[in-house]
């Protein structure tokens, strides 16, 4: 009976030693089979999605853009201002004639990812794809300022809808992004306005604060104190490419900005609840 016992305990360590054996093969092959399933998703990839990932940020910090967050009809089309509970700012910038590479030196020396706004045709984001994905690569979330950069308020419904669809088809023809985000030339807008942009999904994006810097007689100082005087928590800051005096105002309104303890986030971070 004693053998018979020392046998069948024998079996059973040998059973057991299998089971323990096959249990780490499985965990291996399960490793292994993640692995390759994110080879695979990594080809099915859009080829924006693969410049994104494989390019350098041109100095923006290393966080990886996130994906446009999609339009939550329940909230406010109009947006002013951010989320006043945190101490952020978004900075904005507009338009892209004149375009001034200096700025997008100026913000990525910083690692500051913005919001931006550019027209898409007048020779601007169609003319210049280029340009288009520098910002997109260094994290900016690229968006609309319709395609025409006319008063939207002196047209009509339909021709609202196909100035902002069409500004957001060119962006996207090089981003691969549609963000739910329209700024109108001007800051003008009316019920048609808030409708068209409610109905392409987007909330239309004003400002809470502004460099002035269209302003032909602005000076760089008076841009630096419009911002510094009136800054807030929740700022969402306008200036543009073509501006007066914008580099030079943005070099010292960026580390005042910051020493007074805010953080420079995009739109999207700005907008969070
Ligand atoms: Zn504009």
């Amino acid at each position: 009976m004693k053998g018979r016992d020392r046998k069948m305990r024998i079996g059973a360590a040998v059973i057991l030693a299998a089971l323990l054996i096959t249990a780490f093969l499985s965990i291996c092959s399960c490793a292994g089979s993640g692995r390759s399933a994110a080879e695979i998703n990594g080809e099915t990839k859009t080829d924006a999605e693969e410049k994104n990932e494989t390019a350098e940020h041109d100095g923006a910090s290393g966080e990886r853009p996130a994906k446009p967050p999609s339009f939550d009809p329940s909230r406010e089309v109009v947006v002013k201002r951010g989320n006043p509970d945190r101490k952020e700012v978004a900075l904005t910038i507009d338009d892209g004639w004149n375009r001034d590479d200096r700025i997008l030196d100026l913000l990525g020396s910083y690692g500051i990812r913005c919001t931006v706004f550019v027209v898409g045709g007048r020779g601007v984001a169609e003319a210049d794809p280029e340009w288009v994905r520098r910002m997109d690569r260094m994290g900016f979330e690229v968006c609309t300022h319709t395609y025409d950069h006319y008063k939207l308020t002196d047209h009509p419904y339909d021709y609202i809808v196909w100035d902002i669809r069409k500004g957001q088809e060119v962006i996207a023809a090089v981003t691969g992004k549609t963000y739910p985000y329209m700024r109108p030339s001007g800051g003008y807008y009316n019920d048609s306005v808030v409708q068209a942009c409610r109905d392409c999904s987007c909330y239309l994006v004003l400002w809470s604060n502004s460099l002035g810097d269209t302003d032909a007689d602005a000076t760089a100082e008076g841009e630096v104190a419009a911002v510094l005087n009136n800054l807030k928590n929740g700022d969402i800051i306008l200036s543009h490419f073509g501006g007066h005096h914008t580099h030079e105002a943005l070099s010292r309104v960026i580390p005042e900005v910051m020493a007074r303890g805010y953080r420079f986030v995009t739109l999207t971070e700005l907008m969070a609840p």
